[in-house]
């Protein structure tokens, strides 16, 4: 775990980050730059095994390293302490997660606990955890990230991502101009409760939301490319996060909407989708362009309604109204203006995500 009451400001980066088709193949390489000896455990879902983790296995002992893999079905507390047992029993020098987003933050709060570095495989772009050194679990009574450990390295295979279904990219999106209102809040933080405030890595989370809404056309037309740059906003949102030393550059009150709509519903749409729709309402509450960002989200095909998440509208509402309660030390727009449900319907209204 990071110290961050220290009165120096302590980053943890990422050593290696390879991104591109067939990345995979370069794991033997990576072992051999970071000087990876002994063991390795490799953890994955059963679907990740088969699309990643075998071939990392291969790959691994034809690098000599001795290889234990842990397959998991669901992501919750038991297993995580599963993978711990695992950890302490079989000793290896560093673990791989291989996987989506609950796989690679199961694989850094593991591994951090443990003392031991992670290397990160992402099967899916749904999120920025791929990168960042905070994370969640399921089920745990936090249901926002905490600070775990940044991965050693990055090894991200467009080929593989590609076989995801088409909504987990389009959700990464939603994740990444979501940033726009999170550094709004992370300023108003700043200014208003005399909290941190880092420009470069405000700036850097900033840039990677600028990016992928340049760049909606790529996502529109389902292009490789699209892949390409999203990834590597993904990625520098992370080390936005790692910079920063929290999650602040990267999750304001549209996180906080999200989070919200998780904690009252079981059904709900994808982190990605919920944050992008809550970045429409925050911005409208900064009196912002939150035309741009409902447009673009739209251009994507991301949902911009309450229908299109698969959620009712008063549980958008609720969502709004509970967004501003559940994390009182998080300082965001919603803390300041502390909106009842009228003030929550009206603002859904407006940006046309109820009707
Ligand atoms: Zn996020």
């Amino acid at each position: 775990m990071i110290a961050l009451t220290l009165n120096y400001h302590y980053m943890q980066l990422p050593r290696e980050v390879i991104v591109g088709n067939g990345t995979l193949e370069r794991v033997p390489e990576v072992a051999r730059r970071l000087g990876l000896k002994g063991k390795a455990l490799v953890i994955a879902g059963s679907k990740s095994y088969d699309l990643a983790g075998r071939k990392i296995c291969s790959l691994l002992e034809e690098s000599e390293l001795e290889v234990d893999v842990l397959q998991i079905k669901a992501m919750s507390i038991k297993d995580m302490i599963t993978i711990e047992e695992r950890i302490e029993k079989s000793k290896p020098q560093v673990l791989f997660g291989v996987g989506g987003g609950a796989i690679i933050d199961a694989a850094k709060i593991s591994s951090g606990s443990q003392n031991i570095p992670f290397i990160s495989v992402p099967t899916t772009v749904s999120h920025d955890g791929i990168a960042s050194p905070l994370a969640s679990i399921k089920g745990s009574e936090k249901p926002y990230s905490i600070l775990a450990q940044a991965p050693l390295a990055i090894i991200a295979d467009t080929e593989i991502i590609a076989q995801a279904p088409w909504r987990f990219v389009i959700s990464g999106c939603g994740d990444v101009i979501s940033k726009l209102t999170a550094v709004k809040d992370w300023k108003l933080a700043y200014q208003e409760v005399n909290e941190y405030y880092g420009g470069y890595a405000a700036s850097l989370a900033l840039m990677s939301a600028k990016l992928v809404i340049e760049n909606a056309e790529l996502f529109v037309y389902r292009r490789d490319e699209g892949l390409r740059v999203l990834l590597e906003a993904l990625i520098s949102c992370g080390v936005a996060m790692s910079i920063a030393g929290s999650s602040r550059p990267c999750s304001g009150s549209e996180h906080l909407f999200s989070h919200a709509l998780e904690m009252q519903n079981s059904h709900h749409g994808m982190h990605g989708e919920q944050c992008g729709v809550g970045s429409i309402m925050i911005a409208y509450l900064y009196k912002a362009n939150w035309q741009t960002i409902r447009n673009t989200l739209k251009q994507m095909g991301a949902p911009i309604t309450a229908n299109e998440l698969g959620v009712k509208d008063v549980d958008v509402v609720k969502a709004l109204e509970l967004a501003g309660k559940i994390r009182p030390e998080r300082y965001t727009i919603l803390h300041k203006l502390n909106l009842n449900f009228e003030a929550c319907e009206k603002t859904a209204r407006a940006t046309g995500i109820i009707n």
